[in-house]
């Protein structure tokens, strides 16, 4: 298996892609929830406060207030009195009044608006809206005693809170009508908090996030792109020799265990043709070690430009050797294997100390037309290898065959 390719890098960017929008979604949550949690304890701090302040007004059993005027604005409350030393007129107001008139400086100052509210309200002003309906009538028929929820009012994102109000025995000093006992639900107190929009939130960390995203498959595609392209450079010289730039004896031995397994799958011939070049240790006495390189990549060069089917295979097996594998016949691999002996020889690459003055090759060619008998490929190799042996004692520059039978 490969170390690094293609699909690997896809899945590295998938799982990139992956990692990013989870993260994105669980920190928005997050935001959101916290932001929800902000909103609620605001509220209940503000609320605990309002009802301590109506507890207050019941303790002291009402307040006064001097009036200059008794029919402007007082006019949900009662019980006035006259000092008669100062000639003022005071005015007892309500707890409902007194909370009325703190949520309209909370709302001024803060844009947190309360609301005093009741399905039986005395004064009309504080009749409830449809939600507060809803919410009341949930009071009523399922004993709760708080509900709170985000809503889109007067199209901002407000948090909704409302707190159901119990009579107390406080209460009856004021509230006299006889139909409502001790403890039941006379009203509530209803919270409108303008919260961040979440679809800010949602904005604020899509940005960061995308170029995050972005940055990473850009990073990892690059990267990963760079090392494929490093890692088939490698793994292709790790095959190739460097000399002759032909596929090396560690390319040959993979090839060679495919091609004999396919033509034993196949019933396919199999045949291998050795070549050694001819008094190869003279040419480089006489020219150099660096001219028998040269003679080398040439040799390799045109054994090379003498196969002409794709599936033709050839490669340096060893110092001055090469090695062919064919998948045909007995005939045919010898025509091949002459052809690459003339081809060298017509090179006419000068050997002046050798017998036939120019450079040239001895070929051994060991062919198999059924390998399925066989065990393994060296049978094979060890026949060429006899061939070519063959063809160095009987005056070198020829082809030399073995022909294996099948032993089925
Ligand atoms: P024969 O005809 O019997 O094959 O004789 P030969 O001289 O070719 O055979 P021998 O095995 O005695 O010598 C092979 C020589 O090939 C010896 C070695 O210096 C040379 N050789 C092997 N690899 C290289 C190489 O990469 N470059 C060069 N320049 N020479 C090489
Ligand atoms: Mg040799
Ligand atoms: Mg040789």
């Amino acid at each position: 298996m490969k170390f690094i390719n293609k699909k690997i890098v896809f899945i590295a960017i998938f799982c990139w892609v992956l990692i990013i929008t989870g993260n994105f979604w669980w920190i928005y949550r997050t935001r959101v929830m916290f932001q929800k949690q902000l909103a609620k304890n605001t509220i209940n701090i503000l609320f605990d406060m309002l009802i301590r302040v109506g507890e207050l007004d019941r303790e002291f059993n009402g307040l006064f207030v001097l009036v200059k005027n008794k029919h402007n604005i007082f006019k949900d409350s009662n019980f006035y009195i006259h000092n008669k030393e100062t000639s003022n007129m005071f005015v007892k107001i309500s707890p409902s009044y007194l909370i009325k008139k703190i949520s309209e400086i909370i709302h001024k100052h803060k844009n947190i608006r309360f609301h005093l509210t009741s399905l039986d309200p005395i004064n009309p002003e504080n009749k409830p809206n449809e939600l507060e309906k809803k919410v009341l009538y949930n009071f009523y028929n399922h004993n709760v005693n708080e509900e709170g929820m985000f809503i889109k009012h007067n199209g901002k994102n407000i948090y909704f809170y409302m707190k159901a109000l119990r009579l107390k025995k406080s209460c009856f000093r004021c509230h006299v009508e006889r139909r409502y006992k001790e403890g039941c639900i006379r009203g509530g107190i209803s919270v409108y908090l303008p919260v961040n929009n979440s679809q800010l939130v949602l904005t604020n960390l899509l940005m960061p996030y995308i170029g995050l995203c972005v940055i990473g498959v850009l990073v990892i595609g690059y990267g990963g792109n760079k090392l494929i392209n490093i890692y088939t450079q490698l793994e292709k010289s790790s095959f190739t020799d460097s000399l002759t730039q032909l596929p090396n004896r560690r390319s040959f031995n993979e090839v060679i265990q495919r091609e004999f397994s396919n033509s034993q799958r196949n019933k396919t011939p199999l045949s291998v043709i050795m070549c050694d070049i001819d008094k190869f240790k003279l040419y480089n006495d006489t020219y150099g070690h660096q001219a028998g390189d040269v003679c080398l990549a040439k040799v390799a060069m045109v054994i090379k430009k003498s196969l002409n089917r794709p599936s033709d295979y050839c490669a340096r097996y060893g110092g001055e050797e090469f090695i062919v594998v064919l998948s045909t016949s007995f005939s045919g691999s010898l025509h091949v294997a002459e052809r690459i002996r003339k081809n060298v020889e017509e090179m006419q690459i000068p050997h002046k100390k050798w017998f036939y003055k120019v450079v040239t090759i001895s070929v051994g060619v060991a062919s198999m037309e059924d390998t399925s008998g066989l065990t393994s490929y060296e049978e094979i190799l060890k026949k060429a290898d006899e061939a070519l042996y063959m063809a160095k004692t009987r005056g070198r520059n020829q082809v030399q065959m073995i022909e294996l039978k099948s032993q089925t």
